[in-house]
């Protein structure tokens, strides 16, 4: 005769409060296998207890607990895990279904924590309903089945996985007589077909019936044993067909995903919500990042476009002395044309182009043929050379070249106005321009120059004008033939062959007494700007995420406290630490993840809507052909994902380490 389980001065202690609670006390006991034992006793005599050490739920705290050769008293959580899943089937007063499973699911549960295929545990767990006279319960959820339906389902679900040993905790306690009675019948039946060692607790006179023996207890110890003569062992009449080893597997990573899945589905207001704050906070980071990467793309695109190799020299102006607010600024090194010839013969300088600005409020008119129109003279520097830069191809003609420079670019919108019928803009290249200025003490005079280009831009009154045009008229409006000689330029830019050679070429220039300026200094700059306003708003987002992260967290925990029954279930059926653990961090990666998805589409969204509004911005001030300042590169996308999961994740871990350390005995008491 095999025998199952053996006990010996088996103790259960339990602390409460002050008082120790002897709640078994030395019970000396063997169990054969295919063996029908029913546990009765008085209330609080122990019956559960005993149930629980049987079923690996917990553990004695004195005396020997062997089961199929293994010793239980000594086993760790893992061992006590695998004898869960491998060997007992738990039947409870309370059914104990998950609520929100089918029938079938319910009854695949130990199969879908050995591992087993989704499609391969649903046949099986059909077919275990079909014995207990259930198949037309296959897609019902436990609220729809009556509790005998419901006691035999989890009977299905008990004997799922074939364990040599079931574990009934009143199965008919919560049924009326007559259910109880099929119950009881189909659990007999499998006794003795099967051979399966049964251990029932029981009130009931009618079930202790069933069994082959009846072990009486009382304040914790074994008053009596009762034994059938007419009983036969199944084991002896049959026996028990060892159970097909079912792999020894874990909960697969599908279905643990789609298991958290289903979870968040049961409070999706409540998740919605939750996720909502994550969803602030990665709106806020990728409006950031994305305005952040095309912002600095595009200063870079264009700084490019003007060439970093390039130098920006200005005169340097003498402090005034004292407090004289009338004194003259006086350059210390005007931009002479001798200057500009000097740094046109140093080293390594590819060209160096003189800027000159009129005076403000300046009256021009503009005549080509017979048209004549007021016009603007656009600023030698400022849009055409710090601001974003155009498409530099001109329409027509051809715009200013570096170096010096003479002759006229027409912006189209003025071009337009100029056009005869059948012309073009090509028509209008070469023409001949004049200039009428006007003084205002009224005297006028005449320039004239030639249309070099015609240019797209916006605006319908500018010109841009070449050195020569703008040396001449300024020499003539303060009436000073001399003024370059005497007074220079404005400003230079000067390029290098290579940006390597800047700083030096900048030593140079400033030993001169200027001023210099470089695209490369003013990027840097530019960048650390973006730098810190990115930091900044970084900030705000990180915050909103903290925030957020404590949402999951308190969202998990009150998940965890309503189901906190379940998670008795699923360990009374085999779940280990690590996959009660892994299911409510996935959950939790699962908020992270809904609202890191919806905060990615809104967050570009926001950064295309912050970009639609730089551009009106930017139209309005004149500047165009400016690209897409947000930017959702893929890297973005996906480390925003990436990054609100590891929120979740981080945010689920300290509620899933509960869940899983959760003791199942209590958590199957909770209600
Ligand atoms: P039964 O199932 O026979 O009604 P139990 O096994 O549930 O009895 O309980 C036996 C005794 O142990 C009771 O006095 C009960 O109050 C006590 N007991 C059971 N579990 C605990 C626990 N976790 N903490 C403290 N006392 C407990
Ligand atoms: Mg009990």
């Amino acid at each position: 005769m095999q025998e199952t389980i053996r006990l010996s001065a088996l103790g259960r202690q339990f602390q409460r409060g002050d008082m120790a609670v002897q709640a078994l006390d030395g019970l000396d006991l063997t169990i054969q296998s295919g063996e029908f034992v029913a546990l009765v006793g008085p209330s609080g005599s122990g019956k559960s207890t005993l149930l629980n050490l049987l079923g690996g739920l917990d553990r004695p705290s004195t005396g020997e607990l062997w089961a199929d050769g293994v010793p239980l008293h000594m086993a760790g959580e893992k061992e006590r895990t695998d004898h869960r899943r491998r060997r007992v089937g738990f039947i409870f007063q309370s059914f104990n279904l998950l609520p929100r499973l089918t029938a079938l699911e319910n009854v695949a549960v130990p199969l879908m924590l050995a591992g087993v295929e989704k499609s391969q545990r649903e046949t099986r767990a059909a077919e275990m309903l079909r014995q207990v006279g259930l198949e037309h319960r296959l897609r019902h959820y436990p609220s729809e089945m009556s509790g005998g339906e419901q006691q035999r389902t989890a009977v299905a679900r008990a004997l799922i996985h074939k364990p040599a040993l079931i574990l009934a905790d009143e199965p008919t306690g919560n049924l009326d007589s007559k259910t109880g009675a099929e119950v009881m019948g189909l659990l007999h039946a499998l006794n003795e077909e099967q051979g399966i060692t049964l251990v029932v607790v029981t009130h009931d006179a009618d079930v202790a019936a069933y069994a082959r023996r009846t072990v009486h207890l009382r304040d914790g110890q074994i008053v009596e044993i009762t034994q059938k003569e007419t009983a036969v062992l199944a084991s002896e009449s049959g026996g028990h067909e060892l159970p097909p080893q079912v792999k020894r597997d874990r909960l697969h990573a599908g279905d643990i995903l789609r298991s958290a899945f289903r979870n968040l589905g049961r409070r999706p207001v409540r998740n919605l919500l939750t996720a909502a704050g994550v969803l602030i906070g990665i709106i806020t980071l990728v409006a950031m990042v994305s305005f952040g990467v095309g912002v600095q793309r595009e200063v870079q695109r264009n700084f490019a476009t003007i060439g970093l190799e390039n130098i920006f020299v200005r005169p340097r102006f003498a402090e005034g002395d004292g407090f004289d607010p009338f004194a003259d600024f006086e350059a210390a090194t005007p931009i002479t044309p001798e200057v500009v010839d000097e740094i046109r013969g140093l080293p390594r300088v590819v060209s160096v182009t003189p800027a000159l600005s009129l005076p403000q409020g300046l009256d021009i008119t503009l005549i080509v043929g017979d048209e004549s129109l007021p016009v603007r003279i656009s600023d030698s520097f400022g849009e055409a050379r710090f601001g974003f830069a155009r498409s530099n191809e001109p329409l027509a003609g051809e715009s200013f070249a570096e170096g010096n420079s003479a002759g006229v670019v027409l912006v189209a919108g003025l071009a337009d106005q100029l056009l005869q019928e059948d012309q073009t803009y090509e028509d209008l290249v070469g023409e001949t321009a004049t200039f009428i200025l006007q003084l205002p003490r009224g005297e006028t005079r005449e320039f004239t120059s030639s249309i070099l280009g015609v240019r797209d831009s916006f605006g319908r009154r500018t010109v841009d004008l070449g050195l020569a045009e703008r040396v001449a008229m300024k020499a003539w409006w303060f009436g000073q033939p001399d003024i370059i000689q005497t007074e220079g330029y404005d400003a230079l830019t000067v390029r290098a062959t290579d940006l390597a050679y800047v700083p030096d070429l900048i030593e140079t220039i400033e030993e001169l007494d200027l001023q210099t300026q470089s695209l490369e200094a003013i990027l840097d700059v530019a960048n650390q700007v973006l730098t810190l306003l990115q930091v900044l708003l970084g900030s705000v987002g990180g915050l909103a995420l903290l925030v957020a992260a404590l949402g999951v967290a308190n969202t998990m925990m009150m998940a965890i406290y309503e189901r906190t029954r379940e998670i008795g279930v699923l360990k009374a059926l085999g779940a280990s630490r690590g996959e009660i653990r892994a299911l409510f961090t996935v959950e939790a990666a699962f908020i992270g993840l809904i609202g890191g998805f919806f905060g990615l589409i809104f967050g570009a969204l926001l950064g295309r809507l912050a970009d639609w509004i730089a551009h009106r911005y930017l139209i309005n001030e004149g500047i165009t052909g400016v690209g897409d300042l947000s930017i959702v590169p893929p890297w973005l996308a996906l480390g925003a994902l990436v990054f609100a999961a590891l929120i979740g994740i981080l945010a689920g871990l300290y509620p899933a380490a509960r869940a899983a350390r959760l003791d199942p005995v209590a958590a199957l008491r909770h209600e």
